[in-house]
């Protein structure tokens, strides 16, 4: 155990005691905190942590504590709803419900073909979920329409990845946080989303006596507690990182023999890097000469350094340049691959890494690349299918399925245990597609959620407790979610649903034999373990009974090592040879893909790729119409839609409603005060909240929490937000955009 001692966080209701406790992990966010959850009379009424999980060593935050009490919610959905002619849901049979799919995807296949249909699916399924549906709908309708809610959250993190060292899979492990030195969060405030890791920060630079800097334009509590806080305006990121490595090679604190040895692309950051003094930098980003000074003396003078990364720079329109950076300053200093050093390109849905090593919303299963031959002809093998049948090159992201169902080019999407009408930027686009109602829409989820209410199909589900599975979170760590109780009405979990689907529509394999073979998630684990082996999520050496035992393994687990590895690239390998990586890559900032013969001819060949990019402004800013900075994110007391944490009493009482934050001076000269209605307008739409006032946001700049979405109470963040993207990981820049604010008199 790495932590000093472990603390047992507990929340129970129950009279007369728990019957068993049982095994699994935390189903809100990418910590993936290990946890037993207290049943009594076949009844889920607790959770405490689990002392001898590595990653919270008992503790918990106040969603992991909380999230138990959604499963007794009363509002839960009894059965399958089904649109009838009036246009009223109305309850139906499972029978009847799965026929209608059934009838629907025929149809669709015959009059639009497999590219007419798509799948959006969820960073909180299971591993076992995701690789059932990247088969499905690879093997089974041949459609590249496969896209996830983790587009929206950390689809950055992958390809910042994927365009450095060639493949997938954050390099470090928690502990590699309690050996730091220097702890550099940059656009993350984890005191809000990661509460359990930010203590674990707290406490690393407690046990080493080291520091915390923090890049992020809000002063909010984990500023607050940083030894350096830089507030960088809305769209700098890369000044302010290009910034540091000026400064860093002006200064050699460098690694020259890591460079030589272990990257590619060094002259060209250099070139790109050589005009961004800390004064250019300081007119760009607003940040002090002698913060960047200080910031990069403490990177390049101490021996560990973890940056650990999250929205502040992914929901920006320059993400994956920016992310791709933080790796360079790792690479450039030799801080990568050795202890309390490495970049956390971190995720923050509790499985989104799973959705991405089986290959639902990125590549194909085991970080194979769409575009490469050899892998796509592994996939077949291994699934016993006609390669030519699997879709080859790119799949589709959610904005640009969004823009299809516009088009009329897509007549059917499955959504499945997420709420895009309140997640999706500008989400009127969405909601005014789906009130068409030209687009046939399946919902499955446990609550008639605000995308559920557009729908033509609900299928509720089991939630967390009620099946079973595996996770894997932010360190690679893959663990087990045990089933507590059985679902109320005999709800079938998304496992259960997906392979009733794939068998009604009778898909096979190249011998007649049905595609999906297995019927349990332990079963389809196994299969999943034998198409990663070898691969650099390679989960060959793990079981269920083996992931319990030591309280989740980080991949991979093989037979080189057979209780998971800390760390990647401890030896300066990257997986960047040409068979190996898992994908080309793309033009850094176009996102042009690269072609088979472009990437052969950069010769990275084992080595990282090191990328100078230019800071460019964002796409839309303040000015006369729309003066303020709209920034958005998430609170520590709701996750995501709320569809769970708003039927938490306690959470909800935390934070029953939306809000904006303004700063004093804007608020004085709009005569606002805390509490006040205030109207918030971009040019997308408005929307009605009280204000807070408060120094959290830098002047010109607002703060909406995003989880607040009903479309009747009119709060939702997504009214405002622009609907463009990264041009690499196509993530939507939820962090920018142009918005003005006024008194609301009714
Ligand atoms: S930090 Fe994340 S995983 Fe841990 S208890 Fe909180 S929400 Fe759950």
């Amino acid at each position: 155990m790495v932590w000093d001692s472990f603390r047992e966080d507990i929340h129970v209701y129950s009279q007369g005691g728990v019957d068993r406790w049982v095994y699994s992990t935390c189903n809100f966010c990418s910590n993936g905190c290990g946890c037993y959850i207290a049943v009594k009379d076949n009844k889920i009424v607790g959770i405490k942590g689990n002392i001898n999980c590595p990653v919270n060593a008992g503790r918990l935050g106040p969603k992991g504590e909380c999230q138990w009490e959604s499963n007794n919610s009363l509002d839960r959905l009894t059965s399958p709803l089904i649109r009838n002619k009036a246009g009223t849901l109305v309850p139906a049979s499972w029978d009847n419900a799965l026929n209608l799919i059934i009838s629907k995807t025929h149809h669709q296949l015959r009059e639009g073909g497999p590219d007419s249909l798509g799948f959006y699916g969820s960073g909180q399924s299971m591993l076992e979920d995701y690789y059932t549906l990247g088969k499905i709908s690879r093997a089974g309708l041949g459609t590249h329409r496969t896209d996830a809610n983790t587009r929206l959250c950390t689809a950055t993190a992958e390809w910042a990845l994927i365009q450095s060292f060639g493949a997938d899979g954050p390099p470090v492990g928690e502990e590699d946080i309690d050996q730091a030195q220097v702890l550099i969060f940059i656009g993350r405030n984890s005191n809000e989303t990661n509460t359990v890791l930010w203590e674990r920060a707290l406490k690393s630079r407690e046990r080493n006596h080291g520091r915390i800097i923090e890049i992020d334009p809000r002063n909010d509590l984990s500023t607050r507690f940083a030894d350096l806080d830089i507030r960088p305006k809305s769209g700098t990121n890369i000044a302010v990182l290009n910034g540091i490595i000026h400064l860093l090679i002006k200064n050699s604190w460098l690694d020259i023999s890591y460079i030589n040895n272990y990257t590619i692309g060094f002259n060209e950051l250099e070139m790109a890097v050589r005009t961004y003094t800390p004064e250019y930098v300081e007119v760009i980003s607003g940040v002090p000469v002698w913060k960047l000074l200080q910031a990069a003396e403490w990177i390049g003078t101490a021996s560990t350094v973890v940056s650990i990364l999250l929205q502040g720079v992914y929901q920006t329109m320059d993400a994956t340049p920016a992310a791709s950076l933080v790796n360079s300053i790792h690479l450039i200093t030799g801080k990568i691959g050795k202890p309390g050093c490495g970049p956390f390109q971190s995720a923050g849905q509790p499985s989104a890494m799973s959705n991405r090593e089986v290959g639902f919303a990125s590549f194909y299963p085991g970080y194979r690349n769409s575009d490469n031959p050899y892998h796509l002809q592994e996939i077949a093998n291994l699934w016993n299918v006609d390669v030519a049948t699997l879709p080859v090159g790119a799949h589709t992201h959610i904005m640009e399925m969004v823009d299809l169902m516009a088009k009329g080019k897509m007549g059917l999407l499955w959504v499945i245990f997420t709420n895009p009408v309140v997640s999706l930027p500008n989400r009127n686009k969405f909601v005014e597609i789906l009130k068409r109602r030209k687009v046939f829409l399946i919902v499955q989820d446990p609550f008639l959620s605000e995308t559920a209410q557009f729908s033509d199909v609900v299928l509720p589900t089991a939630m967390w407790g009620e099946k079973e599975g595996t996770m894997t979170n932010l360190s690679r760590r893959v663990n087990l979610l045990r089933k507590a109780v059985q679902a109320p009405f005999g709800l079938p979990s998304d496992l259960d649903i997906l392979i009733e689907f794939s068998r009604r529509m009778g898909f096979k394999d190249k011998d007649g034999a049905p595609l999906i073979q297995y019927t349990t998630p332990e079963e389809c684990f196994n299969e999943w373990r034998e198409v990663s082996r070898g691969r650099p999520c390679d989960m060959s050496g793990m079981s269920y009974k083996k992931i319990e035992d030591m309280g989740g393994i980080q991949w991979p687990c093989n037979e080189t090592f057979p209780n998971g590895k800390i760390r990647l690239y401890e030896d300066g390998h990257f997986p960047t040879g040409i068979d190996e990586a898992e994908s080309y890559g793309t033009n850094i900032i176009t996102g042009r893909p690269r072609t088979r013969r472009e990437f052969a001819q950069l010769d990275a060949n084992g080595r990282a790729i090191l990328y100078g990019v230019e800071w460019s402004p964002p796409p839309e800013l303040p000015d006369h119409e729309y003066p303020f900075y709209l920034n958005t994110g998430r609170i520590v007391y709701h996750w995501h839609t709320r569809t769970k944490t708003a039927r938490s009493p306690l959470l909800h009482m935390a934070a029953p409603q939306g809000y904006v934050e303004v700063h004093p001076d804007d608020a004085a000269r709009l005569h606002i005060s805390t509490g006040d209605k205030v109207r918030v307008s971009s040019r997308r739409g408005s929307i009605i909240v009280p204000a807070r006032i408060t120094d959290t946001v830098l002047p010109a700049m607002l703060f909406i929490p995003f989880h607040f979405g009903s479309i009747a109470q009119n709060q939702a963040a997504n009214e405002l937000t622009v609907d463009v993207w990264d041009q690499v990981s196509k993530q939507p820049m939820f962090k920018m955009g142009a918005c003005k604010l006024d008194k609301f008199h009714q």
